[in-house]
């Protein structure tokens, strides 16, 4: 099953007569952006699963409080419950300990006025107390409590009704990609199950006459074909349902079939290599008789050259993400548009990425008129508490993988902007927290 028909995109050529200054052959990476967002939909079919299943999905209705929660005042401390108005001017008091109240257990005495409550952290607050007082303030002489001056004021250590989330208030909106806080949060409210959109489904392959798989034997001039392995990683990360083609040889009726099973099958498809403009193989032919695609220069480096649109078979039709093949553009290109597309087709509501700014810890070359994603490790500003400078991992060829696994993310270095001095400030995009 493909994409339903609600979630078609539309005509590609409407798409980019909406983007000023659309030029296939120089592409700004926004321009890439603002094209793929236009055309990708979201795929709709919701479906209700246990909540421990719900982590990193994305959630197709808003959660709505039933209750308060917390669903009674109680106390944020173990201590003494007791009415603000029997604290002095100066905060001090004397009070008698009107019994004791339990977490889970509600004390069901009275607290009257010069009286006190021994309470545990989470058990109630009886009616009158507005503020608690920590046992390690207090002097404890048998019955009495005296709470010294100025330890204390109205409402200290008292967890209120409702304070955390008000009945009929939404908890969550649809579009969240759920994570640990939020399995929490829903578990606060005692549901069991939440409603969440299907899982993606996304089909890929690597072409290259080059590659071979782990197994077989590696003969002259031929590599394993690692991107099959980074592109399953990365969209695992994202929660996508992933249908693993392999690699697919430079023969047109072999790549004809795989793209047809991959778009009767899938919502997306990602293949990686043999976009390049003078690439000896049939991939980009076979793309461009499926469907509607349009390769592109883009102004960025890793990843020049990319395939993007739609293709279709048997009237089923799949966004097509025609990648570079070389491991280190694969990744890069995924991360600059495939993962924000691929979100939004899961329903995730849109999120920019967090850019951080930290200082170039050397100088960096750089021409401007293209977006460039060097990879860089960081390190604490010994003089400067909080901040931190990057530097680049060394060799940055688009082939060498271990820059990107050394690496603790890309300092971006955008589009416009020329050669960077050592201890310029730049935007740096980690890895920690990327799905
Ligand atoms: P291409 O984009 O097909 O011109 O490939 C560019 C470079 O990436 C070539 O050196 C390829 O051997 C390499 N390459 C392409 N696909 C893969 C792959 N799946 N795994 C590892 N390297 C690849
Ligand atoms: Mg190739």
């Amino acid at each position: 099953m493909s994409a339903s028909p609600s979630t078609l995109p539309p005509d590609l050529s409407q798409v980019v007569s909406c983007v000023s200054g659309y030029d296939p052959k120089a592409l700004p990476v926004d321009k890439v952006q603002d094209v793929i967002r236009r055309f990708v939909r979201p795929v709709r079919v919701a479906e209700r699963v246990d909540l421990r299943a719900a982590l990193g999905r994305v959630l197709a209705e808003d959660v709505i409080a039933p209750m308060d929660v917390p669903a009674h005042n109680n106390s944020g401390m173990d201590g003494y419950a007791l009415r603000s108005d029997a604290l002095g001017t100066d905060g001090a008091a004397t009070l008698r300990i009107a019994g004791t109240g339990l977490a889970g257990h509600e004390f069901s005495g009275d607290v009257p006025a010069g009286s006190c409550l021994r309470i545990m952290t989470g058990a109630v607050l009886p009616a009158g107390c507005d503020t608690v007082v920590p046992q390690e303030f207090c002097r404890v002489d048998g019955e009495l409590v005296h709470v010294p001056p100025g330890v204390l004021k109205r409402g200290d250590n008292a967890r209120m009704r409702g304070e955390d989330l008000r009945a009929g208030q939404p908890a969550l909106l649809a579009g969240k990609l759920l994570r640990p806080a939020d399995i929490g949060l829903i578990a606060s409210l005692g549901q069991a199950e939440v409603m969440v959109w299907r899982r993606l489904r996304v089909a890929f392959l690597s072409s290259g006459d080059e590659l071979r798989s782990i197994g077989q034997p590696l003969s002259e001039g031929c590599v394993y074909d690692s991107n099959r392995y980074t592109l399953w990683a990365m969209l695992q990360r994202l929660g996508c349902d992933v249908l693993d083609l392999g690699v697919v040889r430079d023969d047109p009726a072999l790549l004809e079939a795989a793209l047809r099973h991959a778009c009767e099958n899938a919502d997306a498809v990602i293949t990686s290599g043999g976009v390049s403009v003078g690439e000896a193989d049939h991939l980009r032919s076979v793309m461009a008789a499926l469907g509607d695609v349009a390769f592109w220069r883009i102004a960025m480096r890793p990843g020049r050259p990319m395939a993007f649109g739609s293709i279709a078979s048997h009237d089923q039709r799949a966004v097509l993400f025609g990648l570079p093949g070389n491991p280190v553009a694969v990744m890069v290109t995924f991360y600059a548009f495939v993962r924000d597309a691929l979100l939004h087709m899961m329903g995730a509501a849109a999120k920019p990425l967090l850019l951080l700014p930290v200082a170039a810890q050397t100088a960096l070359r750089k021409r401007p008129g293209r977006t460039e994603y060097q990879r860089a490790v960081l390190t604490p500003l010994p003089d400067q508490p909080g901040r931190y400078c990057a530097r680049t991992t060394g060799d940055q060829g688009s082939g060498i993988l271990r820059s990107m696994s050394e690496a603790a993310g890309f300092i971006v270095l955008r589009h416009e902007q020329g050669s960077v001095q050592a201890g310029e400030t730049v935007e740096f995009l980690p890895f920690e927290g990327l799905v």
